[in-house]
Parts: C-alpha cells; structure tokens; sequence
C-alpha cells in the first residue's frame, strides 16, 4: 500500500488545442515547487500523481503543491492493487468511524468483476458492519469515500479532497513587472496577477541612505514568499535617491509623489522591455490615498507607451487586501515597520488630482533621462 497525491487542475481543461502546452509547464511548476523533496510524478489522463516520495513529508508536499496555480484540488490516497480485500484495507484507514457516510466508486477498468454500485454496497456493508457509529447518506454525507479503480491495474482510495490554489499554472499569461514596495497591498497585487497565469518579475526602488537595509531584506522576504506561488522570480532593486533630491529641489513640493511615481512608470517600462515583461502591474487601488485617484492614475499611465498598466486591487478595499494579505501569507511581514521610498520628503499635502500639463511643466525642469540613466546604474538582480 503506497501512500500517493493526487492533483487535479481547473480550467486548463477549458483550453481546447492548447491543452498540451498548458498541461506541460503545471507539470513542471509542480516539479519546481517540489524541488529538493524525491518524488515523482506521472500523468494519468486527466490529472496527476505524485508518488515514491517519503510519506513522513506528505503535509510538506501538501502544503507546496497548494501555491501551485491551476490546481483545483488534492487528496492524499492509497495506491492498492485492484483488489477487493486490499481496496478494503485502504478504505479502513481513510474512512471515519461515525457519522455519515457514502462510498463513491468509479471503475475505468471494465475488467474488475464488480461494477461501480456493487463496489459502493460491498464496501458500505462492510464498513457499517464494522462501525457501528456510521451511518449511509448518499445524498449529503458528511464523509466520502472514493475508490478510483484504474487501467493499470491499481485503485486509489481516499477520502478528503482538498482546495488548490486555483487559477491558471504560472507561465501561460506571459510576464508581467510587479512594482513591489514593502506594503500591504503590491505583494497582494502580485499573487492576484500571478494567479492568472502571469510569470512576475519585481522591481523595488529604495531610498538608501534614507531608507536602510531593513526595509531591503523586508522587501526580499515579500518576494520570497511570492515566489514560492510563481515557482522563482527575479528581483530588481533600484535607488532613486538622487530622483527624490532633485524633484525636492527643483519642483512644488505637493508633487513629490506624482513625480516620483512617474519616474518610477518609466523605470518600470524599461527594464520590463530589457527582461521581456509585456506589462506593469501596481497594487494601487481606486482612491485609497491621495495618489490612487483617477487623476494620478492618469499622471502616471501617461509615461508608459508600450505596454498596459495593470492595477488588479483598483476595486477593492483596504478589509479586502489584508484578508487576502493574510490568507497568502505576506501579511505579517508588510506590517513590520519600515520606510518607504515614498515616505521620504513626503509632502505634507500631496496633489490629490494632478492636472497633466502642470505635471508635466514641473518635470520640465529635470533631465528625466540623466535621472533614469542614473537610477538603472544602479540596477541589482537577485535571483528568488
Ligand atoms: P503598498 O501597500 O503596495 O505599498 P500603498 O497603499 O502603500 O501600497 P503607495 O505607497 O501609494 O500605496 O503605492 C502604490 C503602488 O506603487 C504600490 O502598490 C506599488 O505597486 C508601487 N510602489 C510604491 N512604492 C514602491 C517602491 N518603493 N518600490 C516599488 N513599487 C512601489
Ligand atoms: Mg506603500
């Protein structure tokens, strides 16, 4: 009896033609996540098997394969012979001992002597003949238990199915350039955009002196843990000190952060096109502070030309982002305390709707591409 997991994937199945290519790269995330674990995985139609891993790091695998996008669901399952008593001896240690129940067979292989309904009775008899505290339900049971039987001469039996991460396996929407600050809400934004199948580079402008090596190695650990959704990504940090200085010396001081965020639009655009990104994606959302209103927003799309921005929270709520903050797992590690970029030379009141001809007038006084120049010298990559 060999303890095995099975995955199921969602929606790739809806991709007609493109089935195989989909199916290919959530195989291989599923063997990135499983890096450094012995395992192997096979591909039975329609869904996957992990098996040969060490069951003592089952939860392990478990918990890995649950940040795998496109996966629907999982179960941990026996893998018997197809056989009557072996089946048995699985379904005892997988069933519960009271409450309701139904066995739910599914036979692929035509040759085994019962069909689905005689393997349901046998092996519901049975269990109720030993457990006196089950009861049959086979319309709302509280427990199922499935016996898969297949072709190749084994069934798999188990009883719980758990929920996947859901989506489209990391690598089938393109790439996309997360503008990740140390917050709550772009690592957020990132998942979101990931879970949609986009492959996520992330770029992260510091402040250094201002901003120190804390809120640096926070930044990395957001995107650490992002990475564990996206099978790796690449970090790039760069300083915008010199951009801050300049727009603070030469510029109203109401429009640090438009300005700033403009620089940062365009920074954004040109190492996305170096590293073959397709968009920007920010966690701005729809008027949550004085810069995430239409009018910055305008501001700031007016300096990308080649690629959209995409701003996947523009809809939701502070409550919102922090729950699914949490349920991702980035939450605690946005609140720790630290300085943004943005907070420093923070106006004491930012322009709420920047008008772009302002704008613009007041960025005519910089050399915007000796400040970019500057800024992508200072480019470092880390590998996640
Ligand atoms: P977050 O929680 O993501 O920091 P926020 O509510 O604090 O968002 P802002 O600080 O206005 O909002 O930033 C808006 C967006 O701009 C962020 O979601 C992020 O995508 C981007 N951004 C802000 N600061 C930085 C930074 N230092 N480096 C990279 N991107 C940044
Ligand atoms: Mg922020």
């Amino acid at each position: 009896m060999e303890r095995v997991i099975i995955v199921r994937y969602c929606e790739i199945h809806l991709k007609g033609k493109n089935r195989g290519y989909f199916e290919r790269i959530f195989m291989n995330n599923l063997e990135k996540a499983l890096t450094g674990i012995r395992h192997e995985i096979r591909r039975p139609s329609g869904r996957y098997i992990v098996e040969a891993f060490d069951p003592s790091r089952t939860e392990e695998i478990i918990a890995r394969l649950c940040k795998v996008f496109g996966t629907h669901t999982l179960s941990v399952a026996y893998q018997v012979p197809a056989d009557l008593e072996e089946i048995y001896r699985a379904v005892q240690l997988v069933a519960p001992q009271s409450g309701s129940f139904k066995v739910q067979a599914n036979r692929a292989d035509k040759r085994f002597p019962l069909h689905s309904m005689q393997i349901n009775a046998e092996i519901g008899g049975r269990l109720l003949a030993e457990r006196p505290a089950l009861c049959v339900d086979v319309h709302v049971p509280q427990n199922t238990v499935y016996i898969d039987i297949r072709e190749n001469g084994t069934a798999l039996v188990f009883s719980e199915l758990i929920k996947g991460a859901g989506g489209m396996p990391v690598g089938t929407s393109g790439r996309g350039m997360l503008l990740l600050s140390g917050g709550i809400d772009s690592p957020v934004a990132g998942h979101m955009i990931a879970k949609r199948g986009m492959k996520l580079d992330c770029i992260h402008f510091h402040s250094y002196p201002y901003t120190n090596m804390q809120a640096r190695e926070k930044v990395t650990e957001l995107a650490r843990i992002l990475a564990q959704y996206t099978g790796g990504l690449e970090l790039h940090v760069i300083r915008v000190t010199h951009i801050q200085e300049a727009i603070h010396k030469n510029c109203p001081e109401e429009m640090m952060i438009t300005l700033l965020r403009r620089f940062m639009m365009r920074i954004a655009e040109q190492l996305a096109c170096r590293v073959g990104a397709q968009c920007i994606v920010t966690g701005e959302s729809l008027g949550q502070v004085a810069s995430q209103t239409v009018e910055g927003m305008t501001s700031s799309n007016a300096v990308v030309r080649s690629m959209p921005v995409l701003r996947p929270l523009v809809g939701f709520d502070k409550t919102e982002i922090i729950e699914r903050s949490r349920a991702i797992g980035t939450f605690e590690t946005s609140i720790l305390p630290y300085e943004d970029c943005c907070t420093v030379f923070l106006p004491k009141h930012p322009l709420i709707r920047p008008e772009l001809k302002k704008v613009e007038a007041a960025e005519d006084r910089l050399d915007v591409s000796a400040l970019i120049e500057e800024a992508m010298a200072s480019l470092e990559t880390l590998s996640i």
